[in-house]
C-alpha cells in the first residue's frame, strides 16, 4: 500500500489497538508429538481469542528470508524493512537510550582478547562483567584523543558489549566490520564500502589503534572489535504515518530502541509481566496504540529449550492475555516478529502465526492458536509489512477509497 494514499484515507477515531508480540514465537514440531512449541502450550485464553478472531500466517520480510528482530519489528509497525534498513549499530545505540542524532554513525563494540601476535583468542574477552566494561569505557573516554575534530561517544551495553557513536560532518556508516567473526585471526581494518566513507574509515582506524594502545595492559579486554556500522537517518513516526499515539512497553533495550525509532513513547521499563500490565493499565486512556513485547520466547528458542519456550507462552496466556481482554480493546493482535524454532536454535524464515481480534473482524474457523491452525485462517498468508492497513481498518480509522 502506498503510504501517501493510506495517509489520505486516515480518519480520526478513539479506538484502541494492542499488539502483543512474543519474540520468535513461531516454531517447529516436536519429533514425537508433531506439535510446535505454541501448539504444545496450554493456552485456553489465546485459543478462545483465536476463536473470536481472524487468523493467518505472516512473512516478516519475504518468503524464505530469515529476519533479524530489527527489520521484523519495522515490518510489524508497517514499515517496509527493505526500504528502511536500520543498521545494528543504530539499534544498539537506540536500545541503551543513547540520544542519537541525524547523521551520527554508530557501531557495536565487542571487547576482545588478542595474543602477542595480535590474533584474536576470545571474541568476547571472557565475557567480562558489566562493571569492568564501564571502567574500560571510562578509560577510553579519558585517554583516546582523535586526530580529526569529531565528537565520539562510547557507552556500555552489558558484559563485553558496548556502543560507539561518531558525530560530525560528512560521516558515513558504509564501513566494513573489523570483527572477522572467528578466533585465530587478526582484527580487520575498517574498510570503506564507498568513496564517501574513506574519511570516516580513517577516523575509525585511528580510534581503534588508539583504543588498542590504551587497553594493552588489560589482561582480558585488550582489544575492541567493531561491527554493524550504520548512519542514523530519522524515519517518519507512527503518529505521522497513521495518526496513532503509541506507547511501547518492553523489557529489553533493543525493542525500546526500535519503538523509539518509530516515535513511540516509553514511560517505564517493566521487570515482570505484572509490571508490564501495570504500565499498560495506568496509561491505557492516554494512547491509541500499545506495543507489548515479550522477549523470552525468542531467548529459549535460541537456547533450543522447547519446554521453557512452551512455559513462557503459557504464562503469557495466563497472566497477560486476560488483563488485556478486560480492557476490551477495539483491536488486539497477538503474534511474533519472526520464528525461532527450538530445533534450529536461531531465527528462521518460517512464517509466524497471527491472531487479529477486532469488534468488526470477519472471524474464521480457527479455534486454536498455533501454526497449523493459523495456516487455515482467513487472513491467509501475508507479508507482515502489509498488515498495518488491515489493523487500521479494523480500528475504523480508514475511510473509503474513491466515490
Ligand atoms: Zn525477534
Amino acid at each position: 500500500m502506498d503510504i501517501n494514499v493510506l495517509k489520505s484515507l486516515l480518519v480520526r477515531n478513539t479506538t484502541k489497538i494492542v499488539y502483543l508480540i512474543m519474540d520468535g514465537l513461531g516454531g517447529l514440531p516436536d519429533k514425537e508429538t508433531g506439535l510446535t512449541e505454541l501448539e504444545t502450550a496450554n493456552t485456553p485464553n489465546l485459543d478462545s481469542l483465536a476463536e473470536m478472531s481472524i487468523c493467518g500466517m505472516m512473512d516478516p520480510i519475504a518468503p524464505g528470508i530469515t529476519p533479524g528482530s530489527g527489520p521484523a519489528h519495522l515490518s510489524l509497525f508497517g514499515y517496509d524493512p527493505l526500504e528502511f534498513a536500520i543498521g545494528r549499530g543504530i539499534l544498539s545505540a537506540l536500545g541503551i537510550d543513547f540520544p542519537i542524532k541525524k547523521g551520527d554513525v554508530a557501531a557495536r563494540i565487542n571487547f576482545a582478547t588478542i595474543d602477542k601476535e595480535g590474533k584474536i583468542i576470545d571474541r568476547r574477552a571472557g565475557r567480562i562483567s558489566t562493571e569492568t566494561n564501564r571502567r574500560l569505557c571510562e578509560k577510553l573516554r579519558k585517554n583516546v584523543k582523535l586526530n580529526e575534530n569529531v565528537k565520539w561517544f562510547i557507552e556500555t551495553v552489558s558484559e563485553h558489549r558496548a556502543v560507539l557513536v561518531f558525530r560530525g560532518q560528512n560521516l558515513s556508516g558504509k564501513i566494513e566490520d573489523t570483527d572477522p567473526q572467528v578466533v585465530g585471526k587478526k582484527p580487520l581494518k575498517a574498510i570503506p564500502l564507498e568513496k564517501e566513507a574513506e574519511y570516516t574509515a580513517n577516523i575509525i582506524n585511528d580510534f581503534i589503534s588508539k583504543a588498542k594502545a590504551v587497553l594493552k595492559d588489560e589482561d582480558k579486554a585488550n582489544m575492541i572489535l567493531v561491527r554493524g556500522f550504520a548512519t542514523f537517518e530519522k524515519i517518519e513516526s507512527m503518529k505521522e504515518r497513521y495518526g496513532l499515539n503509541c506507547l511501547a512497553i518492553a523489557e529489553y533495550p533493543m525493542y525500546r530502541g526500535l519503538a523509539r525509532l518509530v516515535g513511540m513513547d516509553i514511560l517505564k521499563i517493566p521487570g515482570s509481566f505484572e509490571e508490564l500490565l501495570q504500565i499498560f493499565s495506568e496509561h491505557y486512556n492516554e494512547y491509541d496504540f500499545f506495543f507489548l513485547h515479550v522477549k523470552k520466547t525468542d531467548s529459549y528458542g535460541e537456547d533450543g529449550n522447547f519446554k521453557a519456550k512452551v512455559e513462557v507462552i503459557e504464562k503469557v496466556d495466563k497472566v497477560i492475555v486476560p488483563e488485556i481482554m478486560k480492557k476490551s480493546p477495539d483491536v488486539f493482535v497477538v503474534t511474533g516478529d519472526h520464528s525461532t524454532p527450538y530445533l534450529l536454535k536461531s531465527h528462521s524464515w518460517h512464517p509466524v502465526p497471527l491472531i487479529l481480534y477486532s469488534k468488526v473482524c470477519r472471524k474464521d474457523s480457527v479455534k486454536k492458536f498455533g501454526e497449523s491452525e493459523c495456516t487455515k485462517g482467513g487472513l491467509g498468508r501475508m507479508l507482515l509489512k502489509d498488515f498495518m492497513p488491515v489493523v487500521l481498518a479494523n480500528a475504523l480509522r480508514i475511510q473509503k477509497y474513491g466515490a
